[in-house]
């Protein structure tokens, strides 16, 4: 190659470390609630790599700060993973990190490599490497390493950004992007219909009414719900699915009392959590067997004793097109990559539900792997996506804050 940019150089110095790394922190597992020993390890690499300050903050999180600047950028990766289902479906062990020559460089198998185990990696280690190459005077750069985002996303950070932290002017996720800058994601709700029956002997079914009969037609107007729901250019269709079934039953020779379903709704462009929750109390199955359509919450202690719950209800959001962090986004592949990159949005849901769903900060995405690998038992990430991100994670803060000094000159209003 005839030009390689200094970011990319200097990150592929690094690979060895990023590399092993990775590998450490897939050999340590990481369950939601008990990402203990892997927010330890981090703890160790920021204090290896430099860092102003590093601490643990009371709900779990690892967050480490690089430099003191009127410009506030948080990088974001969470550090828990989903666990590995079943065994026999995995060619390699998940928690004993695996490198395979899949691809060109390389390919790291175990259990959170792809989701989001390669984010943190790289974003600490390309946090130590700005630092290394030079730091900007006018940016504070936050990392942050999240707890429980597997089981909440949002709640960790959004704790961190409203408790911990100043507001910054921008989040960074590192999420799989395949190493291009995202900007957006659908949003959800976690809902439970429950269905009231009375229950009787088993041997005289007419006694009694049996609410997993009424559910029928229930999970027939939720199934032909999916295909007419909300549709974006941008972030895809809404969907519903329904993930979970029981019912309350006295005995296997008994009527039920109760039968409940629950329904995971994503949500689109347009789609907000009350009208869609409203929908489904509509659907006229549930209208007809009195359902109770009830939004879930969640509750969980973390490994630091500390418990945070919150509705299960998590905003679409998008950062625009033409924001000036999606712009520096691209930019920083001109710069550090020598590369047009394109903008996409996940399909799956991230810590932006907070970051920019809820408390409005301009929040993009840039990860190494693919989402596509998250949650499979063939979850992996391109050793070569990890000095990818790198050069980009260090290449970025200069550049964001360029833009952030223009924008202030023009008033704000780029
Ligand atoms: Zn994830």
């Amino acid at each position: 190659m005839s030009t390689t940019s200094p970011f990319l150089a200097a990150a592929e110095r690094h690979r060895k470390g990023v590399v092993s790394l990775l590998g450490d922190l897939v050999h340590t597992p990481s369950l939601s609630t008990n990402e203990e020993d892997v927010v330890n390890r981090l703890r160790q690499e920021m204090l290896d790599g430099g860092f102003d300050e590093v601490f643990i903050e009371p709900f779990g999180s690892v967050v480490g700060r690089i430099g003191n600047g009127p410009v506030n950028i948080v990088y974001d990766s969470h550090v828990d993973t989903v666990a590995i289902g079943s065994r026999g479906e995995w060619q390699t062990d998940p928690f004993e990190p695996t490198i395979r020559p899949d691809a060109g460089g390389g390919v790291m198998w175990g259990r959170g490599s792809s989701d989001d185990k390669g984010g943190i990696a790289s974003m600490v280690q390309g946090a130590a490497l700005y630092n290394e190459l030079g730091r900007s005077e006018s940016v504070t750069l936050w990392v942050v390493g999240s707890v429980q985002e597997e089981e909440c996303d949002g709640l960790a950070l959004e704790h961190v950004l409203t408790e911990v932290i100043p507001k910054p002017d921008l989040v960074v996720l590192g999420e799989a992007t395949r190493c291009q800058v995202y900007r957006g994601n659908r949003g959800r709700i976690e809902v439970l219909v429950q269905l009231k029956g009375s229950s009787c002997h088993a041997s005289a079914p007419d006694r009694g009414v049996n609410p997993v009969y009424h559910l029928a037609p229930v999970i027939a107007e939720v199934e032909a719900l999916n295909s007419n729901l909300g549709k974006d250019d941008f972030l895809g269709s809404g969907s519903v699915a329904l993930t979970k079934i029981e019912c309350e039953t006295p005995s296997l020779n008994a009527v039920p009392s109760t039968a409940t379903i629950y329904l995971d709704r994503r949500l689109t462009a347009g789609e907000s959590p009350e009208e869609a929750l409203e929908e489904i109390r509509q659907l006229p199955a549930v209208k007809a067997a009195g359902g109770d359509v009830q939004l879930l919450t969640y509750e969980r202690t973390s490994f630091t004793g500390m418990t945070l719950s919150q509705p299960k209800s998590f905003s679409t959001w998008v950062t625009p097109a033409d924001h000036y962090g999606v712009k520096a986004g691209l930019e920083t592949g001109r710069v550090a990559l020598d590369k047009e990159l394109a903008t996409g949005s996940w399909v799956f849901s991230t810590n932006g539900v907070a970051s920019m769903g809820k408390l409005g900060i301009p929040t993009i995405g840039f990860g190494p792997g693919d989402e596509v690998h998250a949650h499979t038992a063939h979850d992996q990430c391109a050793l070569d996506d990890l000095v990818t991100a790198m050069a980009w994670y260090a290449a970025f803060p200069a550049v964001f804050a360029e833009h952030s000094r223009q924008v202030n000159l023009a008033g704000g209003n780029l």
